[in-house]
């Protein structure tokens, strides 16, 4: 039997996967690229260039350049390359024949049949406009399927009882929640909302005006506004943006952005994660509202939902993830692979069409909460000892986040970082996972001194937690090998609560900054 494939075709990136012995998996290039950015392009002398040789020429030659054609599909809307007016269609089967051949080659077979899947609300038109481009790229269209819903597969348990699934998809251009409601091998996508234009671009733009501002703050003049300035500053902040998706900071350095009379001037900034949400949390205040529309749609509250699933590059960021876990407490939040997991989901729909065995995919979660002690605000006011979560259960692994302290008190000179796991408030009703110290802290009045502890879990179970004091850059780290108990297996029980209750007496935590609980 012929191989099938899944294909997200997305507005800004698309991507091709296939079933293996029931397992999906994603087609990469040649690079191991996975996803194939959404462009298409003639080259200066008249060559078709799709994916990142298209998207590479784009900021020199955007004439010449098409992207986010997924927005006019269904319309009658043409575009000019070269000799020929193209309409939508025909720019997506170039898309898709590009994903197509990858495939081919990957595979060493013909591929003919395939699954393509389109945002639950996209109209009849626009489905079958996509379909077309399927045809024209050269593929029997096995079925048109639901982003959502192929979102929902990869997480479908396989049980014959109702599950209803909540889809939070927040791409690079666009934005969407939708209700699914799963049994068995039925599933139905009840309501869905969103906004055609929200996504990790207006981030990029956000980040990319502030670091503008700093900018003309560190050097008494404004950046210039022609394109290719302001497509090195965009893409910096673009690479500072995902890289506070792991790190509390990130460091923005672009050489030779401008100059002053003779003098070359440099961009050489450190954007601290908290001051990037702030930028966005405003953006973001209408995605929870659109949760709350599609549930009166459905006719549901937050509690019919058994599980939510996060799609879409952006809910790789922590603040995302938060919004949505403190909008919808009590409720599993889900995220695997969230750029991959429509095409997956494509994949395993390929696959039950064309009469496979399917698999579910296995995803490995961190069954209890990792954090450390912390000195935090409660009603009873700051309260030493309290348990500030890093990594929430149920994240899937591996995983990596950070958190940010400060010191509690004038000229404290350490401060001991204790890992636990646990869902208690209090940290010492928790199991303890171990504990390090970071010595010799500059004088500094308490709040001055920011401390930034990184939490990676990897997959064979083992976390490393690193401790960074931001001024002098001292670092610490330990290692706990949660693999075969679920605790770490080489620690001593007694110094660890002869160490807690030392607490008591010396509060030398670190206090959580601000409002950052999560
Ligand atoms: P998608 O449309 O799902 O491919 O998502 C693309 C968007 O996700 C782009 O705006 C990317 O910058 C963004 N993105 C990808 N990875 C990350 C990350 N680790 N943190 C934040 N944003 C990300």
């Amino acid at each position: 039997m012929s191989k099938v494939v899944g294909i997200d075709l997305g507005t800004t990136n698309s991507l091709i996967a296939t079933l293996d012995e029931g397992q999906p998996w994603v087609i990469p290039d040649e690079e191991g690229e996975m996803l194939l950015p959404s462009y298409v392009g003639l080259s200066g002398t008249g060559e078709l260039l799709v994916g990142q040789a298209a998207l590479r020429q784009y900021a020199a030659a955007p004439e010449r350049t098409v992207k986010s054609i997924k927005r006019q599909m269904g319309t009658d809307y043409s575009v000019t390359l070269g000799e020929r007016d193209y309409r939508p269609q025909e720019i997506s089967a170039i898309v898709l024949r590009s994903l197509k051949q990858r495939a081919e080659e990957a595979l060493e077979e013909e591929i003919t049949q395939a699954v393509i899947t389109v945002p639950a609300y996209f109209t009849d038109a626009q489905r079958q406009a996509t379909k077309e481009a399927g045809e024209i790229a050269g593929f029997e269209v096995l079925q048109i399927l639901n982003e959502p819903t192929a979102a929902a597969l990869v997480f479908d348990d396989r049980s014959e009882d109702t599950e209803n699934v909540l889809v939070y998809d927040l791409g690079g251009g666009t934005f969407d929640v939708s209700i699914v409601e799963m049994t068995g091998d039925v599933t139905e996508v009840l309501a869905s909302h969103g906004n055609n234009r929200l996504g990790g671009d207006d981030f990029d733009q956000q980040l990319q005006r502030y670091l503008a501002s700093k900018f003309a703050q560190a050097n008494d003049m404004e950046l210039p506004g022609d394109a290719v300035t302001q497509a090195r500053l965009l893409r910096a902040a673009e690479q500072a943006k995902i890289a506070l998706s792991e790190n509390a900071f990130a460091q923005v350095r672009e050489p030779f952005l401008a100059s002053k009379g003779e003098t070359a001037l440099h961009l050489e900034t450190e954007i601290a994660r908290e001051d990037f949400e702030h930028l966005i949390k405003p953006l973001l205040t209408g995605t929870l509202e659109a949760i709350d529309r599609a549930l009166s749609d459905a006719e549901m509250d937050a509690d019919d939902i058994d599980r939510v699933i996060l799609v879409g590059g952006s809910t790789r960021i922590p603040l995302i993830q938060s919004l949505v876990e403190n909008h919808l407490t009590d409720t599993p939040v889900n995220s695997f692979n969230p750029d991959l997991c429509v095409g997956l989901g494509a994949a395993l729909q390929a696959g039950v069409l064309a009469g496979e065995s399917v698999d579910s995919i296995l995803v490995d979660v961190i069954p209890h909460s990792l954090g450390i002690a912390a000195v935090m605000e409660t009603a009873f006011g700051l309260t030493p000892d309290m348990f500030s979560t890093i990594i929430p259960r149920n994240s899937v692994i591996p995983t990596s986040r950070s958190q940010v302290y400060h010191t509690s008190y004038d000229q404290q000179e350490a401060v001991e970082i204790e890992v636990y796991q646990g869902e208690n408030m209090v940290a010492r009703e928790n199991v303890p996972l171990g504990s390090f110290k970071i010595e010799e802290l500059p004088p500094k009045a308490a709040g001055e001194l920011q401390i930034e502890v990184h939490f990676d879990f990897d997959l064979n179970g083992i976390l490393t937690v690193t401790a960074t004091e931001k001024g002098k850059g001292q670092q610490n780290s330990f290692v706990v090998n949660d693999a075969e108990t679920g605790r770490l297996s080489s620690y001593d029980l007694d110094q660890s609560r002869e160490a807690i209750a030392s607490l008591f007496d010396m509060p030398a935590l670190p206090m959580l900054d601000d409002d950052e609980t999560r």
